[in-house]
């Protein structure tokens, strides 16, 4: 700072700047350490998560292998390193639950087809045996053949009712929707049922709403397919005198499709099992059958997001609902 005095001199006076000096270097310095410190804790951290991401994915990698390898039972231990890591882990578990599954299946569906297939088979040549040991005349080898085209033709529908399920299963076949009356529906599968009914000795009724008709957006022939598989079961497993009645309802803005027998009844230990291929209950054996028709039910049931219900009192009789949801312009969406 500059000062005039009255003599015409001037006086000036300033401070020294080496306090300010020393406290800059001193900061200068302080902050150097600081960052120091940060890059040395952030390349240890940064190792750290880097370090524990890898081993994760490593355990990972390591039981996709062991599993590649024929381990199907083998899953990865959760060790809570990184919540990354976790989600993989947890991701990959149920992925090798759902294989587990997947192959457990295909093998019991894979036995079962070799068990159905193999009786016939052995019904054939043992009557080819028979017709080769007798009398060589033409009639019992016009017998023998029509029996072998009997056995094949049943043992193609067997093949065909496999491949329909397993292509409805996995969507191959993409459901062919279209605005559908089940009110309809249900009015001629009444009707087309109504002679084997008869045939049987069995009262069949059909219910539906008669002020409003019911629509859905779904796949005909494959709900035609459903209702006759249940018509089907409902007609062979209820014996003369009784009463089938095949009902269409709302419920809770849901459509339902319901098919009652006062039949032979279902145990409560079987009613889960009977919509696994190739399951039919003890008593059912001797019936005309191959175990395949609820599995076909269950698989248009799941195409359509529709949900089956069943009650039954064993000896009382039986009834399945399917509930088709409520939204069906969301199904395959
Ligand atoms: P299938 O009728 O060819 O035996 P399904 O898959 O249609 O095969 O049915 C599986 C089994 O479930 C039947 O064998 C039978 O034991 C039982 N079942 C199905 N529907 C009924 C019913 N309405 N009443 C009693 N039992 C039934």
């Amino acid at each position: 700072m500059k000062q005039p005095l009255f003599d015409g001199s001037v006086i000036e006076a300033g401070s020294s700047l080496q306090g300010i000096d020393e406290r800059l270097t001193a900061y200068t310095r302080i902050f150097l350490l600081f960052l120091a410190g940060v890059l040395l804790f952030g390349t240890a951290a940064g190792y750290l998560i880097a370090w524990k991401l890898t081993s994760g994915i490593e355990r990972v990698s390591d039981a996709a292998r062991r599993i590649a390898d024929g381990d199907l039972s083998l899953r990865v231990k959760l060790c809570h390193e990184a919540d990354e890591v976790d989600q993989l882990v947890n991701a990959f578990n149920a992925m090798s639950e759902n294989n587990e599954a997947l192959v457990t299946e295909l093998r019991t569906v894979t036995d079962d087809i070799a068990h159905d297939l193999r009786t016939p088979l052995t019904r054939m040549r043992g009557l080819a045996e028979v017709t080769a040991a007798g009398k060589p005349d033409i009639e019992s080898f016009r017998e023998m053949c029509g029996a072998v085209a009997e056995e094949c033709d049943s043992m193609v529908q067997l093949i065909n009712e496999m491949l329909e399920i397993t292509r409805t299963e996995s969507s191959i076949n993409r459901l062919e929707r279209t605005e559908l009356s089940l009110t309809e529906l249900v009015r001629q599968a009444g009707t087309l049922f109504s002679e084997l009914a008869e045939d049987r000795k069995i009262r069949l009724e059909t219910k539906f709403p008669a002020d409003h008709e019911i629509k859905i957006r779904a796949d005909k022939l494959k709900i035609q397919r459903l209702v006759a598989n249940l018509l089907d079961n409902a007609l062979k497993f209820t014996p003369a005198g009784g009463t089938v009645t095949l009902s269409l309802s709302e419920r809770d803005g849901a459509a339902v499709i319901a098919v009652r027998d006062s039949g032979c009844g279902i145990a409560p230990e079987d009613a889960e099992k009977i919509f696994k291929r190739f399951y039919r209950c003890d008593a059912s054996r001797t019936l005309p059958g191959n175990g395949l028709g609820l599995a076909m039910v269950q698989a248009i049931a799941n195409a359509h997001r529709a949900r089956i219900e069943l009650e039954s009192s064993p000896g009382k009789g039986s009834c399945f609902s399917v509930i088709f949801p409520p939204e069906p312009e969301e199904i395959n969406s």
